[in-house]
């Protein structure tokens, strides 16, 4: 099928969340891991590439984001969407507002809109600044971030360095007015010159007004949330046709393993909610990895019945991690988890798995690897920014579902391997 919106994440998870957010709309969507290597062929309404370009030099990131366009442009898109995190992550130089321009130079636009608020996940955006929950952005847990600490709020400050072209604002009181006033203000800024603009939402329905006035755009910036409400206007314009709807569920044999790497807070009291639950589970550690290989974990996975799901976990608390840390380094004591996560995820496979729950961002970047899955097919979210996908590894037809760090309830992986059964 034709594509008729082209989407490009600049990380991993990122892309899995703004695809479920569109498949919302019961759309076909598409998740390619990295540009393809081939020309289109067998695509969807909706394609969503992943890169991984969120900290890269301004020049690779633009370079991989053109490389992107060009594929989903072959594809037939006419429409796209560039996504970035809801928290605006970016260095002082980039990547946001370079790639925007790169983008817009080449689909030769002029007027493009910033707008990351996801309110369904505590994002807001009021007269340009960014809130996290109740807070201003750089006085958020984001101001502290390893790799892109945010130390300002206001996203026209955080743009305006990045990009060559004047930045302006549509504000909260002319969303909330509709889409024709804000129509209208854009087209009075693009009058004014003004080729970037940061637009105001603090609830779901201001993103149904922005996504109303902008949708015959050919280039939209921002989150995932604001994503979500084109596919039904375009369904109901007839810009998407009824074909486009629909994701073939595959049946799939209930075996499944769990695979966490993730340390973060939430996917730890997941990993304790289904131990709780009285589910087989085997703890990874980096230091015994180091000495001893992966082999013990093999063996464990090979004598486990999978129809019980068995998890396979290095989550652990802080204080073991950094143990880990100190004695390994950070990267290696990472790589070996990683290395031995993806290669449980294969063995897992050849014995019969069919359905995989992941978790961690990393983790699922290595994972998807080593299943050497580059397509996935959108089905049912599980929790916000989390869906089931559909992929073929070797030969099999897969479900797999890939969570970064904080994302789901406590019981996700329970949840999870339930609601597949009626996705
Ligand atoms: P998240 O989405 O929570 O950030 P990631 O998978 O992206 O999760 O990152 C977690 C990182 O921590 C991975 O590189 C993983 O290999 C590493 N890791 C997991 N468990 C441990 C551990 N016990 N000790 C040290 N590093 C670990």
């Amino acid at each position: 099928m034709t594509t008729v919106l082209g989407c490009i994440a600049d990380d991993f998870t990122g892309a899995t969340d703004l695809a479920g957010m569109l498949a919302r709309s019961g759309v076909k969507v598409s998740l390619r891991m990295g540009v393809p290597d081939s020309p289109p062929s067998d695509t969807a309404a909706v394609e969503v590439i992943a890169l991984k370009c969120r900290t890269a030099p301004v020049v690779d990131a633009v370079a991989e984001t053109q490389a992107a366009l060009a594929w989903l442009q072959a594809a037939g898109a006419q429409r796209f969407f560039w996504k970035y995190c809801s928290t605006f992550d970016s260095t002082a130089d980039g990547n946001i507002g370079p790639v925007s321009e790169a983008l817009m130079a080449a689909l030769g636009t002029t007027q493009t809109i910033y707008c990351p608020a996801f309110p369904e996940n505590g994002r807001a955006i009021f007269m340009g600044n960014l809130f996290v929950g109740r807070q201003p952005l750089a006085e958020s847990p984001m101001q502290d971030h390893p790799l892109t600490p945010m130390r300002d709020s206001n996203l026209m400050r955080l743009l305006e360095p990045q990009v060559t072209h004047p930045v302006g604002l549509a504000d909260r009181l002319t969303v909330a007015k509709g889409p024709d006033a804000l129509k209208t203000e854009l087209d009075r800024l693009a009058a004014e010159g003004i080729v970037h603009v940061i637009v105001d939402a603090v609830a779901d329905e201001d993103l149904t007004t922005i996504a109303q006035a902008c949708r015959d755009m050919t280039l939209m910036t921002g989150g995932s949330a604001v994503a979500a409400p084109l596919p039904a206007l375009w369904l109901a314009d007839g810009t998407l046709s009824p074909e486009a709807t629909g994701t073939e569920i595959p049946t799939l044999d209930a075996t499944a393993v769990v695979l966490s790497g993730s340390c973060s807070a939430m996917t730890r009291a997941q990993v304790a909610d289904y131990t709780d639950r009285g589910k087989p589970a085997y703890q990874l550690d980096p230091l015994t990895l180091d000495r001893g290989g992966v082999q013990a974990a093999l063996d464990w996975l090979a004598a486990q019945d999978l129809a019980n799901a068995p998890l396979l976990y290095a989550t652990a608390e802080p204080a073991a991690v950094r143990a880990a840390q100190d004695q390994l380094g950070t990267a290696r004591a990472g790589e070996i988890v990683e290395q031995a996560l993806a290669k449980l995820a294969v063995a897992a496979r050849d014995q019969g798995a069919r359905r995989f729950v992941v978790a961690g961002g990393e983790t699922s970047g290595s994972v998807t690897q080593a299943l050497a899955v580059t397509r996935l097919d959108v089905g049912k979210e599980i929790a916000p920014g989390v869906p089931w996908c559909f992929a073929d590894s070797a030969g099999q037809r897969i479900a797999i579902t890939l969570k970064s760090g904080n994302f789901g309830a406590k019981n996700f992986f329970a949840g999870a391997l339930a609601a597949l059964e009626t996705a």
